[in-house]
């Protein structure tokens, strides 16, 4: 294991942790610095213990850098990829080996931490056969969301990286898509004819979380029902012991989710873990579709789908009612069949 790959490995654990960012932060300074330093320079630094003279190395990355170059697996990363392993239950173990691909995941176009093609090779090394990669749109300018000519060359790239896959021989496929925002009025952050290029589109909420009930209601039944969307995404946008489950309708928009085939996402993100409980057992009495997606903003973050695994078996959702567990082409009629 050369030290790159060592502290890659050790990036990939402390997100699939939700480590402080401060920290991964840390390990990807590091990650430069051994880029861009002569590889002999480097070893006679590890032996000389004069790593930490380097800005951008402290000691715990040091300490990884050396034990790497020792040939040995770091200590750190011993521990971290024990500390950082996602649990999956009995119940759960079912919909995980069901699920062939992931819906809902963002790269460095957007807010993510990882290229498309880090987050497809790890895909590929988790048994997926396809991702939708979903960027934000350009309302979400924190997240550094993608206007349309950006979009329009990432769809290129897509196509690009696409080809690259195919030459290595892997079967598996990037499918195009965007987490759209969902605006006041529960139009669509997004114009129709870009809307319709895309193979997967997910909807969501992503500001004014707070507005009166009956308007988020209106908001999101609009939204669900319009003819592109294919997803709903972290339809309550609570974050778990910080930010309180918006207020909407459940009965209207999950009905609307049923009634305009718009499936119900099951958000894999610890923090968010959305729908609720109470609320995934009420789409399920509806009969609505469903994705467990990562929603992940890193290569680590790819490995969370066993927390809506679990939460899809203590809800008892239908297995044959989740999207991904269908194939690429099986998901891509079905999303076309909507918008047609
Ligand atoms: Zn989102
Ligand atoms: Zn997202």
């Amino acid at each position: 294991m050369t030290p790159e790959e060592a502290l890659l490995r050790v990036i990939h654990c402390l997100d699939r942790a939700l480590a402080s960012p401060y920290k991964t932060r840390a390990f990807v300074r590091a990650l430069e610095v051994v880029r861009e330093t002569d590889p002999v320079e480097l070893a006679e630094r590890a032996r000389d213990e004069r790593l930490t003279e380097l800005d951008g190395i402290g000691d715990s990355t040091a300490g990884v850098i050396t034990e790497a170059l020792a040939g040995v697996v770091p200590s750190y990363l011993r521990q971290i990829e024990a500390e950082s392993q996602i649990e999956l239950t009995d119940g759960g173990a079912a919909y995980r080996a069901a699920l062939r691909g992931d819906c809902h995941l963002h790269s460095t176009w957007s807010d993510g931490g990882a290229s498309i093609e880090a987050m497809a090779a790890t895909a590929i090394d988790l048994g997926h056969e396809y991702m939708v990669l979903t960027d934000h749109s350009a309302r979400l300018t924190v997240a550094h969301g993608l206007n349309e000519e950006r979009l329009a060359n990432q769809l290129a790239e897509i196509d690009r990286i696409n080809d690259e896959i195919a030459t290595a021989g892997h079967s598996f496929r990037i499918l195009t898509g965007m987490e759209v925002d969902i605006l006041e009025d529960g139009a669509l952050d997004l114009s129709p004819d870009m809307l319709g290029e895309l193979d997967v589109v997910v909807a969501s909420v992503h500001s004014k979380l707070r507005m009166d009930g009956k308007q988020m209601t209106e908001r999101m039944v609009m939204a669900v029902a319009n003819p592109h969307v294919d997803i709903l995404g972290h339809c309550t946008g609570r974050m778990i012991g910080k930010r309180p489950p918006s207020d909407f309708d459940a009965d209207y928009v999950f009905a609307a989710c049923a009634r305009f085939h718009t499936a119900v996402e099951i958000n894999c993100r610890p923090e968010r873990l959305d729908p609720p409980r109470d609320l995934l057992r009420l789409a399920v009495d509806y009969g609505c579709w469903f994705t467990i997606d990562t929603d992940a903003h890193a290569t680590g973050q790819l490995e969370w789908q066993p927390l809506g695994c679990d939460r899809a078996a203590e809800c008892d959702v239908p297995i044959d009612r989740i999207l991904n567990t269908k194939s690429a082409d099986e998901l891509l009629a079905w999303t076309h069949a909507v918008a047609a």
